[in-house]
């Protein structure tokens, strides 16, 4: 293992009425933001508590909606000036992995003097940050339980990750009954992004790491055996539960610890969502199993672990090769079963378009990926392979 500091300050209330406790952990807070996305919230019951229990607490608030999957840079400008102007002591973020990244940026752009978008590029170092508060509806991202968010830059179309220890939500609540309105599409590609999460982290090149192998292979199979059954039932709490818990852990630092992730593929990722504004998950669905085959004989054993402890491939007469090549296939299988996408041409992505990929994920830091580090041809195999 590597030598590791493991911090993460965020209160996790989980289960049914989760939101009902949300003034326990206000502490002083009279006045917040409240920011959501394109009305999904008044769906599926969690905008009439929200409010609800803001007014019985006494707690004003301010409005903010229109927050897009792939949040835009701007749609933060606007929201902190709102915020700003009404001065909310808080950012209380209703919805998926994109209206809690807003709000992160939200509660920096609110108080700083910095413009995000430098924060975002690492020009500028946030100072301070409003208290984050999040209400998640949607079982994907793990932004309720970590340091990050990714922004989208609609002028230049670039889309990045920044982090930083001031934006941990101090308290996320997770109802796992607001998940239930999730569509079938949209449940996928949770499911997708939380397994590339894990899968980032898992494939390394640390040496001894049986805990957070075992606690990868863990998270994944419990994932594996929920998810078939979830996208039949949709309507199922106890299989919405399951795969809530298990977005918030695979990427809330606990995968992390002692070794250093990839980061590879959903660095290429954030490329082809910045240019063509793809669901995240559905780019992730459809580049890691080529990443994966363009990367994995620098240790295939990872893979071999992977075919037999998750997907219970059978080693008898077969090599690590063999086997790591089964796990890849195995996980296109699983993905495609569920529905996700396959291949950039689903989308309009065509040859093209391949150099404006490749330049656009190397662009900001050059050759990319700790298990192996990504050149502009090996990005282009990838990115070929999957169209
Ligand atoms: P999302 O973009 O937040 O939401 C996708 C769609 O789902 C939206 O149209 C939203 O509608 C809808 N939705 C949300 N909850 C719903 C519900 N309960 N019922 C019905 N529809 C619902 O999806 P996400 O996958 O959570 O977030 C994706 C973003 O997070 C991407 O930008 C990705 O790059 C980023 N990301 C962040 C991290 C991180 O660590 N911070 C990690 C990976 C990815 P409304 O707009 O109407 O609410
Ligand atoms: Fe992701």
């Amino acid at each position: 293992m590597q030598s590791f500091q493991f911090y993460n300050p965020t209160r996790l209330i989980f289960g049914r009425g989760a939101v009902e406790r949300l003034p326990e952990f206000l502490g002083g807070i009279r006045r917040v933001l409240f920011l959501y996305g394109g009305g999904s919230i008044k769906r599926n019951g969690a905008y009439e508590d929200v409010t609800r229990v803001l007014k019985q607490a006494g707690v004003e608030w301010v409005e903010v909606s229109g927050v897009e999957p792939n949040p835009r840079v701007g749609t933060v400008r606007r929201a902190a000036a709102i915020a700003r102007e009404a001065r909310v002591e808080a950012v209380l973020a209703v919805g998926g992995g994109s209206v809690l990244d807003a709000a992160k940026g939200v509660a920096v752009a609110a108080v700083g003097e910095a413009d995000i978008w430098d924060v975002v590029l690492g020009r500028a170092t946030p100072e301070a940050a409003l208290p984050v508060y999040a209400v998640l509806t949607l079982a994907a991202t793990g932004s309720e339980m970590n340091k990050n968010s990714v922004l989208t830059n609609e002028a230049t179309k670039e889309k990045y990750g920044w982090s930083s220890e001031l934006v941990y939500p101090r308290a996320s609540f997770l109802d796992p009954a607001y998940t239930l309105t999730v569509p079938k599409d949209q449940t996928v590609y949770g499911i997708v992004d939380m397994m590339s999460h894990i899968f980032e982290q898992y494939f390394h090149t640390v040496e001894n790491t049986p805990v957070t192998d075992r606690l990868a292979e863990g998270l994944l199979r419990a994932i594996v055996e929920a998810a078939p059954k979830l996208v039949e039932r949709l309507d199922d709490l106890a299989l919405r539960e399951t795969i809530l818990l298990a977005g918030t852990v695979a990427l809330n630092g606990t995968l992390s610890m002692g070794v250093q992730g990839d980061w590879a593929t959903h660095n290429i990722e954030h490329a082809v969502s910045a240019l063509f504004d793809i669901p995240h998950a559905a780019g992730l669905a459809i580049l890691f199993p080529h990443w994966m085959r363009h990367v994995y004989r620098v240790r295939p054993e990872r893979w071999a672990n992977l075919a037999t402890r998750v997907f219970g491939v059978d080693p008898a007469g077969k090599s690590v090769d063999d086997l790591a090549l089964a796990a890849i296939e195995r996980l296109e299988a699983f993905w495609q079963g569920l529905g996700a996408p396959a291949r950039l041409r689903e989308f309009g992505i065509t040859e093209a378009d391949v150099e404006a990929i490749v330049e656009k994920s190397l662009a900001r830091r050059g050759p990319f990926g700790h298990f192996m580090t990504l050149d502009a041809d090996d990005v282009r195999a990838i990115v070929r392979a999957a169209l």
